[in-house]
């Protein structure tokens, strides 16, 4: 297998990435929680893993992809003030059953998914079906003495961890000292903490919670960071390949989530971690409070004041593919122009590349020698920690030469047919297994085949009840001579390529 470098956020290094287990992956992403549509930052994030992914399976890894879906403890604002659990509100608000609210925005996220051609993973766990390896968590946490139980909830104890000489900080980079003076997490009364920095692993809650459970230390809830400790675990060990999730997760839903899974098996969850970075909206971060925001659909549709226009799914998608995972990527209407002209001429080049065979000559030139070397600096651009824009370039620059062996600037003749093999499954791999991007103009093509043909089938039957046999005869011998062949049926008219 080709050498694969990753950028680990735990070591701040680029490394050589090694599997745990020769030929396997276990990769876990923080998912999403399903109380409102899914906005773009978060279709961002997931593509870019599902990128990540698809290169993982087409180097020949075998992955088990883990991505959860969060329908329980992730509470709303900060904390200290006895945050709502963000279903809980949006049940008790829209009066509807808690599993409603998760059941109507998973299925807008599953559909959105496929709009934008993401692989669905292996393993989509939710946290609400894992309460009970939660709590034989959070039981091994405290056994271990890195929790304690105040009326009925239990905190992890930051402070007993790090004096054990355990790596609070880590990963997110703060200052242990910081730290333990201030805290934004889960906490339901400041006064019931023992450390600003300790966090709630359970949360005892009273009826007017809708969504709650009995434990050993009270009838209440899980923490948001544990059921990804949970679940990573039970799916793919303590101890496993690569974390991922947004950058804005790094601290402190990661930083906790090692933290407990230390102190619950004693091994820190993943060997890499990777973290995909934010999306902008005109240079300013994309947030719905301040008005700074388009949905997918207004992407789609164009109705924004963002934007001049409409653009398909897969011109974003190509738009995405254009900065690295771990940049910033700013969206606006003069990028996403850009990008529908780049996505065009990048489908148009596979097109052209389909028409095109070598010659057999044998003789390697040099513009034989640089279509190889330019197909082997795409490998290794995407191998150096999935650099998407950069092996994007690179097939642009294979494009001009397609173009330049069609229109005749350069000569066919130089160029080996293995060479013109070896371009077309690289340039095929890459657009449709790798990026994941989709032919719209073919797809396109064939919807204008089939209003066509519908509407032909439509004039042939009105000719037939008016009793005009010769335009319907004209019509069936004409499309015989096309190859293409009339079925009557009782449920109508069809067609198809003899
Ligand atoms: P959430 O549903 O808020 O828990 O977020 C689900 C995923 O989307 C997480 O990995 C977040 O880091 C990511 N995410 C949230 N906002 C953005 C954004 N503006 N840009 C990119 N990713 C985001
Ligand atoms: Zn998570």
């Amino acid at each position: 297998m080709r050498p694969l470098y990753v950028y680990n956020s735990l070591s701040r290094q680029r490394e050589l990435f090694e599997p745990l287990e020769e030929g396997h992956i276990g990769l876990y992403v923080c998912g999403p929680t399903v109380y409102s549509d899914v906005h773009l930052g978060n279709c961002r994030t997931f593509t870019s893993f599902d990128i990540i992914y698809r290169y993982l399976l087409h180097l020949g890894y075998k992955v088990r992809y883990v991505r959860n879906i969060t329908d329980v403890g992730h509470l709303e604002g900060d904390v200290d003030v006895g945050g709502e659990d963000k279903i809980s509100k949006k049940a008790r608000l829209d009066k509807l059953e808690p599993m409603e609210v998760v059941q109507k925005y998973a299925n807008g996220f599953h559909e959105m998914m496929s709009v934008f051609n993401n692989k669905p993973p292996s393993i989509e766990p939710r946290a609400t079906g894992h309460i009970i390896e939660q709590i034989d968590m959070i039981q091994k946490i405290l056994d271990n003495g890195y929790a304690y139980i105040k009326n009925g909830s239990v905190y992890f104890d930051t402070p007993k961890f790090i004096a054990d000489g355990n790596p609070y900080g880590k990963l997110s980079g703060r200052v242990v000292e910081d730290l333990l003076q201030e805290s934004r997490d889960n906490l339901k009364g400041q006064d019931e903490k023992n450390n600003p920095s300790d966090f709630a692993l359970w949360i005892q809650a009273d009826e007017r919670h809708l969504m709650r459970w009995p434990s050993p230390w009270s009838v209440g809830f899980p923490g948001w960071h544990l059921e990804c400790s949970a679940m990573s675990t039970k799916y793919l060990g303590p101890h496993f390949d690569i974390h991922g999730g947004g950058t804005d997760l790094k601290f402190p839903h990661h930083e906790n989530e090692c933290a407990q899974n230390l102190g619950a098996c004693k091994e820190s969850p993943a060997k890499y971690w990777l973290h995909t970075n934010m999306l902008l909206l005109n240079g300013k971060k994309m947030s719905k409070s301040d008005g700074n925001s388009v949905t997918p659909g207004q992407l789609f549709t164009g109705e924004s004041d963002h934007l001049t226009k409409g653009y398909d799914p897969m011109v974003v998608r190509f738009f995405m593919l254009q900065a690295h995972y771990r940049s910033t990527l700013d969206l606006t209407d003069d990028a996403l122009l850009a990008a529908e002209k780049g996505y065009r001429r990048l489908m148009e080049g596979y097109h052209t590349l389909d028409s095109l065979s070598g010659s057999n000559t044998g003789n390697a030139s040099a513009l034989d020698q640089e279509i190889v070397s330019l197909i082997e600096s795409t490998y290794e651009d995407m191998s150096d920690d999935f650099n998407t824009p950069k092996a994007l370039a690179r097939l642009f620059e294979l494009v001009t030469k397609i173009n330049g062996l069609k229109g005749g600037q350069l000569k066919l003749a130089d160029v080996q047919a293995e060479t013109i093999d070896k371009l077309k499954e690289t340039y095929s791999a890459f657009l449709f297994d790798i990026f994941g991007l989709k032919d719209e103009s073919s797809e396109g093509d064939s919807n204008v085949v089939d209003g066509l043909m519908q509407l032909i089938i439509d004039l042939r039957k009105e000719a037939r009840s008016n009793k005009d046999w010769n335009t319907a005869d004209k019509i069936r011998d004409t499309l015989s001579e096309l190859s293409l062949q009339l079925k009557d049926g009782k449920d109508g008219t069809t067609w198809s390529k003899i």
